[in-house]
């Protein structure tokens, strides 16, 4: 509905960015990037928005990645 479609402000080459929401576990896209000063100095920051719509402004060094996918077990499909 509301899905931004900005290439220009990526820099990333395109790839698009998944991660899993600290809420609900879902599957949620990356729609932003900025970094924000903090004691310890600047740190990147990732907004996040999951298939729920919840949204979060998270370090990028805490999310979890699952373009790094791990093989599932061919035991565990039903
Ligand atoms: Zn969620």
């Amino acid at each position: 509905m509301d899905r931004m479609t900005n290439r220009a402000g990526n820099g990333a080459g395109g790839a698009l960015d998944t991660t899993t929401c600290p809420e609900c576990g879902a599957v949620a896209e990356v729609t932003e990037r900025a970094v924000l000063e903090s004691t310890d100095g600047p740190v990147e920051h990732a907004r996040v928005v999951c298939l729920a719509r919840h949204w979060f402004l998270l370090p990028t060094a805490s999310l979890t990645s699952v373009s790094a996918r791990s093989e599932v077990p061919a035991s565990l499909r039903s």
